[in-house]
């Protein structure tokens, strides 16, 4: 089912068209919450070993447009993970001295060890989406020479892909998720927010700005992933109307990815090994 939503550079995503709720499969949604839980398990056991192996480290990649459920995604899959080995970075608007350098040094100052999970809430993708539906390629303070030429976007995703491909060479994978949350879910969404006191500290009058430039954002999403969809770094659009939905798609994803890495606990060296009974011996008779 997840190559459905897979987009490796081997088709092209029109996301337009792209499901943003579960379709045929809400009549297999009882069955899917129980593979979700059983995904979970799994998922803690998946990523003791990762940190245990230390060898890969892993990078889950979660953009969408407000509301589509990001904050609530990475809180469902991080039940059952060590907090030891996982750590969740969000990235807001860049503060002045972020603006002070290349877009992607905050980035890199998050990257995550081998053997650890790191879950980027927003990502590099803002500086070739937000910065580009919201033009503010020219505040960013960057010399006349890299704002001419090429476009400057499509640079961009060049320096994506190769800043991805070179972190795959190193020993970090990523895996790129996008919600896709229509428009009619998103008001809904807002307006439970505004009624309800628990939640409106949620809300931010700018995300009805952003709400007004849906068409630009989605066109934005499209180019970017279509140029940065790669085989190392895959991206999956997943629909995002139906959180047991997402949360199934998600917990799939990581599933997979991790049983890809094949993390293994580390074997004990054969010298020690030999030793166990005399150390068993030792500490029970203490
Ligand atoms: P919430 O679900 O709580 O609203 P959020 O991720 O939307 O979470 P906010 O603080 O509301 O968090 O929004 C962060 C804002 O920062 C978004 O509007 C996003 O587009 C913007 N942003 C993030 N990175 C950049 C960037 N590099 N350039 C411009 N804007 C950015
Ligand atoms: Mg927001």
């Amino acid at each position: 089912m997840l190559q459905e939503f897979r987009f490796d550079g081997t088709r092209i995503l029109d996301l337009t068209q792209a499901a943003t709720g579960a379709g045929l499969y809400a009549d297999d949604k009882k069955a899917l919450k129980a593979k979700t839980d059983g995904n979970l398990e799994k998922l803690a056991v998946l990523q003791e070993k990762l940190y245990a192996d230390g060898h890969e480290g892993l990078i889950v990649v979660l953009q969408a447009m407000d509301a589509a459920g990001k904050d609530s995604t990475i809180k469902h899959v991080m039940t059952g993970m060590n907090p030891q080995g996982v750590r969740v970075h969000p990235f807001k608007a860049p503060n002045s001295a972020e603006l002070k350098h290349d877009y992607l040094w905050r980035v890199a100052k998050c990257l995550p060890a081998r053997g650890e999970i790191a879950i980027f809430n927003r990502s590099h993708y803002e500086d070739c989406v937000a910065v580009r539906v919201r033009h503010l390629e020219n505040g960013l303070g960057l010399p006349g020479r890299c704002l001419t030429g090429d476009d400057f976007f499509v640079r961009r995703y060049r320096q994506i892909v190769d800043f991805e491909k070179y972190l795959y060479e190193n020993g970090v994978r990523m895996v790129k998720i996008f919600l896709n949350v229509s428009e009619k879910e998103q008001k809904k969404r807002f307006l439970e927010r505004l009624n309800n006191p628990e939640k409106n500290w949620k809300f931010s009058k700018s995300d009805l700005d952003d709400r007004a430039l849906w068409d630009d954002f989605l066109k934005a999403y499209e180019d970017a992933i279509n140029a940065t969809a790669t085989a190392c770094a895959p991206w999956y659009v997943l629909p995002a109307d139906n959180k047991w939905f997402t949360r199934y798609l998600v917990s799939e994803i990581l599933v997979r990815t991790l049983e890809d890495m094949d993390p293994r606990y580390p074997v004990m060296p054969a010298e020690l090994e030999e030793e166990i009974p005399e150390l068993v011996a030792r500490l029970e008779n203490e």
